[in-house]
């Protein structure tokens, strides 16, 4: 606790009172939700899969009528700044399920005016090959995933195989697969791509996936897919009883260029709670902090801060509780939170979170082939001095392997981190210029 109080002298300098007026962090972050009475979300479902199948196509379609206020800017702040969007998932008191699902405030069916069934958070994780990184922090806070798979191609394309190989060894097995476009192909063209799909996931976690056919586009099957989602994706049993403890996703700097200090607000995180509960006023330590170099010598000093506001994507709330993507805002100087500088670090209750790691040491579970090339390699063993890149919940970082045996490797981190003891890895080797997942790891000291 002794560096981390001389962490908060230093790093608190810019100490400014936020006031109400200047609390609308909504405003900034672009997220959806007209409804400010909606439920947080309490749960987190992924959208996976290769790029241009749908999926952003998709969690527009889940976002329906809520998205409707807001300005096409604003929707595509969603998927390019933030990468997520609350949904509500709303039942008819009269129809049954699935027809009586719908995310509008109206039943398609009936007309009757419709209940809110569950709130979901979508993690809308990108499809290009180049954010393989970015998908696997993606994973580290998905409760379940929705793997989108486009029939008007041959299935799988090389990301509809990485992102289920990522899934798969990750252990996400609450999975929902859908079969999108099909507004694009004929009925016998549907039967035959569901067959791919159906080969493709043999042996995988996702063998016994319903596979849902839409059209995100046309809005076709939607209730059977939230019906679905429903049912494969339930909840999870969250440990509020538990110190705070948050992976950060993002972090933003929301202040306006020239703003004047009066007007300046403190620096915002976003992420998901795993554990425990947040209010205004909470103080929080985050870790591994911030690099401070003084004479010479370089160490990481955790951050001590305190709770400002809290939003559940539009809705300010006054308790937030695990599942869904929060914003946090703090009393920090906004350059620390500026351009994600923060994305990887943990968050939560002073003096309970996981050390600091320059170095660890992982068991081994690699791959038998890498996939997503066209030329399935086989992967051999790691040696030493070779770089990996290694993804601890939301945190990205290269380690260089020091020492290696069959099962077991010692990495040296270019970037601590914060971990506990029995953490999974995900371990990616650079192949042909880019870097391929090959495996997993525990840490185990
Ligand atoms: P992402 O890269 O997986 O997020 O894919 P997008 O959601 O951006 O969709 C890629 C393209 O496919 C866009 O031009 C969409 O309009 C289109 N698209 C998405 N879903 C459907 C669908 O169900 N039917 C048709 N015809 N086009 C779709
Ligand atoms: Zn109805």
């Amino acid at each position: 606790m002794k560096s981390a109080d001389s962490g908060k002298k230093q790093l608190e300098f810019l100490k400014v009172q936020i006031s109400e007026k200047y609390c609308l962090i909504s405003d900034y972050l672009h997220f959806t939700g007209g409804n400010y009475n909606l439920s947080q979300p309490c749960v987190n479902i992924g959208m996976v899969g290769h790029v241009d199948h749908g999926k952003t196509t998709l969690v527009k379609a889940l976002s329906g009528v809520w998205t409707d206020t807001h300005s096409e800017e604003v929707k595509r702040g969603i998927s390019i700044r933030l990468g997520y969007a609350d949904s509500p998932f709303m039942k008819c008191p009269k129809c049954p399920a699935p027809q009586g699902y719908t995310v509008a405030e109206t039943c398609p069916t009936c007309g009757e005016k419709t209940e809110e069934h569950r709130t979901v958070s979508f993690v809308d994780a990108p499809g290009h090959e180049t954010l393989m990184a970015t998908m696997l922090s993606g994973a580290a806070i998905m409760d379940g995933a929705v793997l989108v798979i486009a029939a008007n191609e041959d299935c799988p394309q090389p990301q509809t195989k990485e992102h289920l190989m990522a899934l798969d060894i990750i252990g996400i097995e609450n999975i929902v697969i859908v079969q999108n476009k099909i507004d694009l192909v004929s009925r016998e063209r549907l039967v035959e791509h569901y067959h791919q799909i159906k080969e493709f996931v043999k042996g995988t976690v996702a063998e016994n996936a319903p596979v849902i056919p839409i059209s995100a586009q046309q809005n076709i099957n939607i209730d059977i897919l939230i019906d679905a989602l429903e049912t494969q994706i339930p909840t999870p049993i969250h440990k509020i009883d538990k110190p705070a403890s948050m992976l950060i996703a993002r972090s933003f700097d929301i202040n306006r260029p020239g703003a004047s200090i009066d007007e300046i607000r403190g620096g915002v995180i976003g992420g998901t709670l795993t554990e425990g509960v947040l209010h205004p006023g909470d103080e929080l330590e985050i870790r591994p902090g911030i690099k401070i170099t003084t004479e010479g010598t370089t160490k990481w000093v955790p951050i001590l801060t305190t709770v400002s506001s809290i939003y559940a994507g539009a809705t300010k709330v006054e308790e937030a509780t695990p599942g869904g993507l929060l914003a946090v805002g703090t009393y920090l100087d906004p350059t620390l939170t500026k351009g994600d500088s923060l994305t990887g670090q943990i968050a939560g209750t002073p003096g309970t979170l996981p050390d600091t790691r320059h170095q660890f040491v992982m068991e081994l579970h690699l791959l038998e082939r890498v996939v997503g090339v066209t030329r399935e390699e086989k992967i051999n063993e790691i040696k030493t001095s070779e770089p990996l890149m290694l993804n601890i919940g939301t945190a990205t970082t290269v380690g260089v392997v020091t020492s290696a045996r069959k099962n077991e490797a010692q990495v040296a981190l270019k970037r601590p981190i914060s971990a506990a003891i029995g953490a999974m890895v995900a371990i990616s080797r650079r192949v042909d210029s880019r870097w391929r997942l090959i495996g997993v790891g525990v840490i185990k000291s």
